[in-house]
C-alpha cells in the first residue's frame, strides 16, 4: 500500500490560514490504512485546526468528508456538491489522491495535510516499512521475494557491498542489509545456486528513468 504521514500541524495551518471555508477531505484506503488520513484522522485534524483558529479569534468553517478512493474520478465526483461552499480543499490522501482534486476542480485551491511518503507493507502494529519502488520490471522471481531495489541502500542488483557487516547494512546496525536476507532466504528453499547468477544492468526507463508512467488495459480502455 502506500504509506503516509500527516504534515506537522503548522505548515498545515499556514497553508489554510488565508481561508475561511475548507473542505477536509479523507481517504478510506491506504491512508485509512497506515491511520494518516482516513475518516479518524479527519476528525481530529478538524478539532486540532478549530481549536487553533478558535485561540487566535478567528471562526473557520470545516466540511469534514471521507471519500471511497480519492484518486478515482467516481468517488471524486461526490464533492462536487460541497465544492460552491469551500474557499479550497484540504486533502489527507496521498499525492495521487491531491492531484486528482486539483486536476477535476481547477478553480479551487488544494493542499496536502499529509507526506506521502512509500510503498510498503506493516511489519507490526504501528510499523510500515519500504517494500518496492515500482521499477515497472520485478526482479523478485531472481531473488528470493525479497525486493533489493526498495531495500538496499544502495539499490545493488548484485549485492552484498563491501559495507556489509554481520548482516547489518553499512548505514545503520539497525537496518538489515538485504542482501544477507537475499541469502539467507535463498539457502532455506535450497536455492544458493541463483545467488551466484549474476543480474545484468537493469533498463531504468520501466521505472521513472523512463519519465511519467501510464498503464493502458485496451480491454478496458474506453
Ligand atoms: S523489483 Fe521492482 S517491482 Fe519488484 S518489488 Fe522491487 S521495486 Fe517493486
Ligand atoms: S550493506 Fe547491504 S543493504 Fe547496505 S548498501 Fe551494502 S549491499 Fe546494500
Amino acid at each position: 500500500m502506500i504509506t503516509a504521514e500527516r504534515k506537522p500541524l503548522e505548515e498545515i495551518i499556514a497553508s489554510v490560514k488565508p481561508f475561511q471555508r475548507i473542505l477536509l477531505v479523507g481517504c478510506n484506503e491506504c491512508v485509512t490504512v497506515c491511520a494518516a488520513g482516513g475518516r479518524k484522522e479527519v476528525g481530529l485534524l478538524a478539532s486540532a485546526l478549530q481549536m487553533h483558529f478558535m485561540t487566535e479569534g478567528k471562526t473557520i468553517d470545516i466540511k469534514e468528508i471521507t471519500l471511497e478512493r480519492q484518486c478515482d474520478p467516481e468517488y471524486v465526483e461526490e464533492l462536487n456538491v460541497h465544492m460552491d461552499q469551500a474557499d479550497a480543499v484540504l486533502s489527507m490522501a496521498c499525492g495521487c489522491g491531491v492531484q486528482e482534486i486539483a486536476r477535476r476542480y481547477r478553480e479551487k485551491p488544494v493542499f496536502p495535510a499529509v507526506n506521502t511518503k512509500f510503498m510498503g507493507a506493516s511489519e507490526r502494529q504501528g510499523v510500515w516499512a519500504e517494500r518496492c519502488q515500482g521499477c515497472g520490471d520485478c526482479l523478485l522471481g531472481l531473488t528470493g521475494g525479497i525486493c533489493p531495489i526498495a531495500r538496499c541502500s544502495k539499490r545493488l542488483l548484485n549485492g552484498p557491498c563491501g559495507g556489509s557487516t554481520t548482516g547489518k547494512c553499512e548505514i545503520s546496525p539497525e537496518v538489515d542489509c538485504v542482501w544477507q536476507l537475499i541469502w539467507d532466504r535463498l539457502k532455506a528453499l535450497g536455492m544458493q545456486d541463483r545467488y551466484e547468477d549474476i543480474t545484468p544492468a537493469k533498463n531504468w526507463q520501466t521505472g521513472r528513468g523512463g519519465g511519467p508512467r501510464k498503464i493502458i488495459r485496451e480491454d478496458l480502455a474506453e
